[in-house]
């Protein structure tokens, strides 16, 4: 199983879900099979009991799971039936890392959070990524995973350091981090800044996890040299660095990734491009 993790840094709301599910459309338009999972780090085993007004709608899938209404985007753009279980929260995980202990299955141990959460997270995302979920056989090619939040919030620490166990175990062909980010622009200027985008990547690498794609969300597409100094100081090749401007259609955005080569780049990562194809979303 390949991994293609997305996590979101400077502010809430950027995009992750639409960047992610775009991604899933891209690649699988390549002929590649792609199911997702999203993880929440809120306490509330699901989204049942949440105000729509605070929260977004719930989404009800098919097995009656009540989600996050980013797992609707993913049934939507990538034509998948998901299951309850392909919504990860921290309310599930502890639930299950609860239960267990009261049956005795630790028994003997202190039950910690590294390593027991962790694994429990890493278990959980290694035996949902491999149930199909688009009708065919067998599991996917590669498994879309959307950590919910930004990038240094105490509530998804337990999520980035299980990610960066899953990363070093799986190796970096199986593994591909988007971080999506904000560039502002400030003042009459009208420089595109870059800084809190370098800052949120440096968050990131303080825990342990390098992105190798940065999917950066502006109003406007790039001025000349934004690009350039992106790379430069995120250290991401220049290649890796994809701007997701404002659009009028959220469906733009699978086109948006396609005519910046993403699919090239993020098949290459994953050693992919053998058996994928030319996409053609047009
Ligand atoms: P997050 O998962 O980061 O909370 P969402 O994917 O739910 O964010 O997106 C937040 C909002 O921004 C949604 O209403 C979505 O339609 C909108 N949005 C995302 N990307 C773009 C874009 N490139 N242009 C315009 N609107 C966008």
């Amino acid at each position: 199983m390949k991994y293609v993790v997305v996590t979101g840094g400077v502010v809430s709301g950027l995009g992750k879900g639409v960047t992610a599910s775009s991604i899933g459309v891209v690649l699988k338009a390549c002929g590649l099979r792609v199911t997702s999972i999203k993880i929440d780090p809120y306490l509330n085993t699901d989204a049942g009991t949440m105000s729509p007004f605070e929260h977004g709608e719930v989404f009800v899938l098919d097995d009656g799971g009540e989600v996050d209404l980013d797992l609707g985007n993913y049934e939507r753009f990538l034509d998948v039936t998901l299951t309850r279980d392909n919504n990860i929260t921290t309310g599930k995980i502890y639930q299950s890392v609860l239960e267990k202990e009261r049956k005795g299955d630790y028994l003997g141990k202190t039950v910690q959070v590294v390593p027991h959460i962790t694994d429990a997270i890493k278990n959980w995302i290694e035996s949902v990524s491999v149930i199909p979920v688009d009708g065919e056989d067998g599991p996917a090619d590669v498994c879309v995973i959307e950590l919910g939040g930004t990038v240094g919030d105490i509530e998804s620490m337990p999520f980035i350091e299980a990610l960066r166990q899953l990363f070093f175990s799986v190796g970096q062909d199986h593994f591909c981090l988007i971080h999506v980010s904000l560039i502002p622009v400030l003042g009459i200027v009208g420089e595109q800044k870059t800084k809190p985008t370098q800052h949120s990547v440096r968050e990131l690498r303080a825990l342990g996890l390098t992105p190798h794609f940065l999917a950066c969300r502006s109003a406007q597409p790039f001025l000349e040299n934004t690009k350039q100094k992106l790379s430069q100081f995120c250290h991401v090749p220049v290649g890796n660095i994809l701007n997701i401007h404002d659009v009028p259609n959220i469906w733009h955005i699978p086109l948006l990734l396609q005519n910046q080569n993403a699919h090239d780049a993020i098949l290459r990562h994953l050693d992919l491009v053998s058996v994928a194809k030319s996409p053609n979303l047009q």
